[in-house]
């Protein structure tokens, strides 16, 4: 629910409710109330299958739920034609896919620069060389998704999320494989990042050790939905 101030308007980053989301018959994801302040962060926790990538993608707006209310920073998502939404997505969301997906036949600067590209905005090169250099890639501009380590290649996946300043910075299962010092500086380097532009990092995830390396954040627990739940869908 949105409080309402009689001096400013506070937009919380998230808010939604009754929110029902199925890809077949049964729903496969259902979440009543989920509320995240602006700046703040979140993590998304609950085992394989239980929908925390079908919800990623519903707060990105790739995904439209079936029922209920879903505002990002005041935005209603299901208000926004398809094109309005694309636009809106280019400008609001970062996105770090599980896979990655960065592209095999571009260079890592021109993989950043996609960004630009999407978003129909000048090619921003300054922008592209100051992040790899925050993320220690000063030297692998030119050098293509084939050549970097799977730690690099991650790193460029966080850059280009980043490379628009988005409000809401969205990472899919950023620690899975990854051990546990790598695992601590992936969630720091999301989080600095996070800070950087003023978003607020949301990290769907199964693995509970990133709830101690961000200890501050909102936990959003999905248990997943069985046959029976599916059958109640109202
Ligand atoms: P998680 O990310 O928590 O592992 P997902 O959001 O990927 O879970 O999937 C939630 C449920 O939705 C799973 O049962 C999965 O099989 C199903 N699902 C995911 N994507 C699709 C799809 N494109 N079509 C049909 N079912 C899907
Ligand atoms: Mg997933």
């Amino acid at each position: 629910m949105v409080g309402i101030q009689m001096h400013e308007k506070v937009c919380p980053m998230i808010d939604a409710s009754n929110i029902s989301y199925r890809y077949n018959v049964h729903p496969v994801l259902t979440v009543d109330a989920f509320h995240l302040d602006s700046g703040r962060h979140a993590i998304i926790l609950g085992p394989s299958g239980c929908g925390k990538s079908t919800f990623l993608h519903l707060l990105a707006g790739i995904l439209t739920p079936q029922a209920g209310h879903l505002q990002i920073n005041g935005t209603e998502i299901k208000d926004l034609s398809q094109r309005g939404k694309d636009t809106w997505r280019g400008k609001t969301i970062g996105f770090l896919p599980q896979r990655l997906a960065l592209v095999p036949s571009l260079n890592v600067a021109d993989n950043l620069l996609l960004s630009n590209y999407a978003n129909d905005t000048a090619a921003d090169n300054r922008r592209a060389e100051t992040l790899l250099l925050a993320l220690g890639l000063s030297d692998k501009v030119k050098s293509y998704p084939h050549q970097l380590s799977g730690g690099q290649k991650q790193r460029v996946a966080i850059a280009r999320a980043v490379f628009n300043r988005p409000q809401l910075l969205l990472a899919d299962e950023p620690t899975a494989n990854l051990d546990d010092a790598a695992c601590s500086s992936v969630i720091e380097l999301l989080t600095t990042q996070a800070t950087e532009v003023g978003a607020s990092l949301i990290v769907a995830t199964h693995d509970a050790r990133v709830l101690t390396a961000l200890p501050s954040a909102t936990v959003l627990r999905l248990a997943g939905m069985t046959a029976a739940d599916g059958g109640r869908d109202e």
